[in-house]
């Protein structure tokens, strides 16, 4: 087995208060991983981490074997991000906004365009490249992020809280194609979320609540007898 993600021991206070307490899970290629958590429960602080935005008290991260302390550029270049905010410029093309993210990292010219092509592709956006993405609707706009967060070709995409915002029916669209991709392009995923509706019964669960991992494992076998909601809520004292 392939560990893409490796997140040992991670402690992180924000001065007495302690949001993170010596997290430790590990993701395999091809994994989707819900981080589920009531509000509060310190999952945009671990995405602040694993982006490098805050750099923890204690711990150690790795990305595709590469140590996010000793070689972040290394670790970076494997992470694809999808913020909860979203971070397109409205009135440039979808091409252009995604020509911008492609430069950043080095990539221009046929090379550029062919990583685009196929990114865009692959979130059903094709025949939307020509348009300014304000005229795409909000589930268009969280497509085109997840295609951006595809071009360099990472080994990880983290998104964090992704349909919010978004109505149901997009929310949905949206959940089923990013599990589509952990599945058929053996990418693995770590998608933060409060809505337990999100998570499918084989995806690998980390529950988390303040700042604790509180339960780990396959989400069916998180949810045993009962439903995955009357589960998280007896995990998290019902605080969602
Ligand atoms: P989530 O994303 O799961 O809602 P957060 O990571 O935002 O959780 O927050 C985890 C905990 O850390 C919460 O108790 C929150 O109030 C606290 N917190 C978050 N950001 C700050 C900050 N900048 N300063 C102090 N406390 C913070």
């Amino acid at each position: 087995m392939t560990t893409r993600l490796s997140v040992q021991g991670i402690t992180h206070r924000y001065g007495k208060k302690t949001a993170l307490n010596d997290i430790s899970f590990s993701l395999q290629k091809g994994t989707f991983c819900a981080l589920l958590g009531p509000n509060g429960a310190g999952k945009s602080t671990l995405f602040s981490i694993l982006t490098r935005l805050f750099v923890p008290d204690t711990g150690e991260i790795e990305v595709d074997g590469h140590s996010l302390s000793r070689k972040p550029g290394e670790a970076l270049a494997r992470i694809g991000v999808v913020f909860q905010q979203p971070t397109l410029d409205l009135d440039l093309t979808v091409v252009r906004n995604l020509k911008y993210f492609a430069a950043l990292h080095g990539l221009a010219g046929k090379e550029a365009d062919r990583r685009i092509a196929a990114s865009l592709d692959r979130v059903q956006m094709a025949e939307r490249a020509g348009e300014k993405v304000r005229a795409l609707n909000g589930g268009h706009r969280r497509r085109m992020e997840i295609a951006r967060a595809l071009i360099h070709g990472p080994a990880v995409l983290l998104l964090d809280e992704p349909t919010v915002g978004l109505d149901a029916a997009t929310r949905r669209s949206i959940t089923d194609h990013v599990h589509d991709l952990a599945n058929e392009q053996d990418l693995t995923v770590l998608w933060a979320t409060h809505l337990v509706d999100e998570v499918r019964d084989n995806d690998h669960l980390v529950v988390l609540h303040r700042g604790e991992i509180c339960a780990e494992g396959s989400a069916a076998g998180i949810a045993g007898q009962s439903s995955l909601h009357e589960s998280f809520l007896e995990l998290t004292g019902g605080s969602q």
